[in-house]
Order: C-alpha cells, then structure tokens, then sequence
C-alpha cells in the first residue's frame, strides 16, 4: 500500500466520518431534517473521492463521470442544508439544470473529445455555480442570528477555495500535468486539499448552529408556560421591565392588566381539573388573539394572566380589557358543558407613569383587581388611589 494511496483516502474518510456525526446526531433529533441533508451530501463527497482514487477504475476511465457526479451533488447537497435549516425554498431547478449540462459536457470531454484542462474548467465552474445559488439565496433570508451570520460566511470562504483552486492549479506549471497523471498532479492535491477545509468547516459551522438552536429552544422553553403557551412569570417580568423602560425613556404611557379567572375553584370541582385546564388554554390563546407584536403576556400564577400593553392609550387599553372580558365569556355561554357555571375573568387596569416600576404596577393592578371581584366579578377596574 503506497504513501499516496493511504493520502488518497484522506478525503473519503473525513467525508464519511462527517457523514457518520451527522447522522447519528439527526437520529437523536428527527425533526431536524437539514442534518440528515448534511449527512448525504458528506456521504456523496465520499463517494466521488472513492470511485476516483480507490475503487478498480472503470472501462474507458468512466469511473470520472460517476465520481464528478456524486462530488457536484454532494457538494450542492451540504450548502442546501443551511437553506433548509431557515425555510429558505432551494433553487433545485437552476442547480439540477447545472448538473445535467456539466456532467453533459465532462462526458464529451472525456470520451469524444478528450480534454483534461476542459474538465477541469467545468468541473470547477459548476462546482461554483453549485455554491453560490443556494449562497445566494441564504444571503436573501439571512437574520440577525449569529449562527446564520457564521454559516454565510463559511459559505462564502467555501466558494472562495473553490474559486481559487483551479486558478492555482493552472498557474503552477506543474499544476495539470498530462492527461494520464491526473490523479499525481499539484490540482488534484489541491482537490483533496479543498474538500477537506471546506467539508470540515462547513461542518464545524453546521454543528454550532446546531448547539445555539438548541440552547435557544431551551431557554424559550424556561420562560415559557406550557398550557397557555405564554411566558411564565419569569418570561413575563424580563420582557415587561425591558419594555417599560423602553416606553419610559420614549416618554410615553404603557398599560398593565391583570386578569383573574373568577371562582375557578367552584369550576375545577363542577367539571374536573382537566376541564379547568382546558379553559386555561381557551384564555392563553384568546390573550395571543388579541395580542400584536409589541403585546407582552404571561401566565404568572395558577389562574392569574399579567399582559402589559406598550406605548397604549387608556382607552385602547380598555378596550383590549373589554374584548378579552367580553370574548371570553362568550365563549362558554351557549356551550352545554358549563351550564352550573360560566367561567369568567375579572381584569384590573393600572397606567404607567414616568417614575413607577413593574412591582409597584402589579401590585396597583392587584388591588384593582380586588375591587374588580368586589363589585361583582366579571368586569374591568382601572386602579384608583
Ligand atoms: P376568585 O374569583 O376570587 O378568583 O375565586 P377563585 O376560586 O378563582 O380563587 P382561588 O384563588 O381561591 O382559587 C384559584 C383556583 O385555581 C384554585 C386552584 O385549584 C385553581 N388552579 C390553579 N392553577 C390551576 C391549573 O393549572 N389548572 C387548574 N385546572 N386549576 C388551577
Ligand atoms: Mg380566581
Ligand atoms: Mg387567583
């Protein structure tokens, strides 16, 4: 076993390590279906380097179309991962269109009209175009998101490589050799040399995306409540003071609510715990109704809804309080289910001013709330000195 076949393998084997990590990672996690993209597109690269270097070569050295044909597509495949990852459409038509003519022209040049420096050009020119279009359509969707900012980037030194490549390879003297020596020459080093960073920093990339999705999915689900499937107390009160203090420093007036459902301990024990749950989901998703992008609500206590509404009038804020009282009682009015009792909430309503602070609103909210079930329940208080 000679020196240069063992280096030979160098690519294939990272392509099938890569392809092994990611698989096994996307066992792990189904719905992630970007790492099972990852995971082919190694494995095809894997393959192009086999049936060039490794595997018995074919009649008429054809073993080289198969091998540029899994290279382009496994290439393609791995930078339509980050695009799948962010929804973002693949332009599969224009880089399948690319695929048949370069394997179209790689056939003609190798058996008709044999041309070593031909295939090279345009193994090289549309294993770029096979970057840059989904590149291209990943820079159109990019967010803010820093694990987006290092896949575009990683992307974009990608196709730089792969620019370059060839150009070094013609501008070595040395660097194409004569036909037969192909796989000795300076480009096909610089072949394996290319893959190699790229498949590697690509996947690094990848793999880090990975990690801050999930630390991401873990830190939404610590502020989240999961039978509303609004904030919990913790979430609320971050996004409430950083809010308030934004409509502080602007000068302008934010409203608190404080919603309580109304004797919900008769409605737990008429018609069961999982029905008093049930009603607790109804009024989260009535709340997300209601609510717009500015809206900030949680869930922060058994029965007991805080929403803060930025920048609102008293007059808008009342008629939020009002559809959500009023919605909310509609809901059950007809239903035959809750015929002993109708749930109900009571609402109070405090506004900011330039000075005051969360705690100081919730507990002002808190007492018009305790004047709200005073007078009756199933109503709207604004807070009074
Ligand atoms: P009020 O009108 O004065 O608010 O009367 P209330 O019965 O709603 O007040 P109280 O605070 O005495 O009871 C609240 C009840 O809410 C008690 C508790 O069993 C129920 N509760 C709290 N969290 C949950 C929950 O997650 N699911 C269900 N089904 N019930 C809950
Ligand atoms: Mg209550
Ligand atoms: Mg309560």
């Amino acid at each position: 076993m000679s020196g240069q076949f063992l280096i030979s393998l160098l690519s294939p084997t990272t392509g099938i390590i890569l392809f092994a990590a990611f698989f096994v990672l996307w066992l792990k996690k189904r719905e992630l279906s970007y790492i099972l993209t990852a995971s082919l597109g190694y494995l095809l690269t894997a393959f192009g380097f086999l049936f060039q270097d490794t595997f018995p070569a074919w009649p008429m050295d054809a073993q080289r179309v198969v091998s540029n044909f899994c290279f382009l597509l496994g290439v393609a495949v791995i930078f339509v991962a980050p695009l799948q990852r962010n929804n973002i459409g693949t332009p599969w038509r224009s880089m399948t269109t690319i695929l048949v003519i370069s394997i179209s022209m790689l056939t003609w040049y190798l058996f008709l009209n044999p041309n070593l420096v031909a295939r090279i050009a345009v193994a090289s020119i549309a294993l770029n175009l096979m970057i840059f279009l989904p590149l291209r359509r990943f820079y159109h969707g990019l967010s803010e998101r820093f694990s987006d900012r290092l896949l575009l980037w990683v992307m974009i030194i990608s196709l730089v490589i792969f620019i370059i490549r060839p150009l070094m390879a013609f501008w070595t003297p040395e660097g194409t050799d004569t036909y037969n020596s192909l796989d000795q020459s300076t480009y096909w080093g610089l072949v394996h040399f290319s893959f190699i960073v790229m498949a590697i920093t690509m996947a690094i990339a990848l793999m880090v995306s990975v990690s801050l999705d999930l630390m991401d999915d873990l830190k939404r689900e610590a502020i989240t409540d999961s039978l509303s499937k609004l904030s919990n107390r913790r979430g609320f009160e971050e996004g409430a003071e950083a809010a308030l203090q934004r409509s502080q420093s602007n000068g302008a007036t934010s409203v608190l609510l404080l919603a309580d459902l109304d004797r919900f301990k008769s409605i737990n024990d008429l018609y069961g715990h999982a029905t008093g749950d049930e009603v607790i989901r109804d009024f989260g998703r009535l709340i997300q109704a209601l609510s717009d992008d500015s809206t900030i609500a949680g869930r922060i206590g058994g029965e007991e809804f805080a929403i803060l509404l930025p920048d609102t009038s008293s007059e808008a804020a009342q008629a939020f309080a009002e559809s959500l009282r009023e919605q909310f009682h509609h809901t059950y009015l007809n239903s035959p289910k809750y015929t002993s009792s109708t749930p109900t909430t009571s609402i109070g309503l405090v506004a900011s001013t330039q000075k005051t602070t969360l705690s100081l609103m919730l507990n002002q909210a808190d007492k018009a709330l305790y004047s709200a079930k005073n007078k009756g329940r199933n109503r709207a208080k604004w807070y009074s000195e």
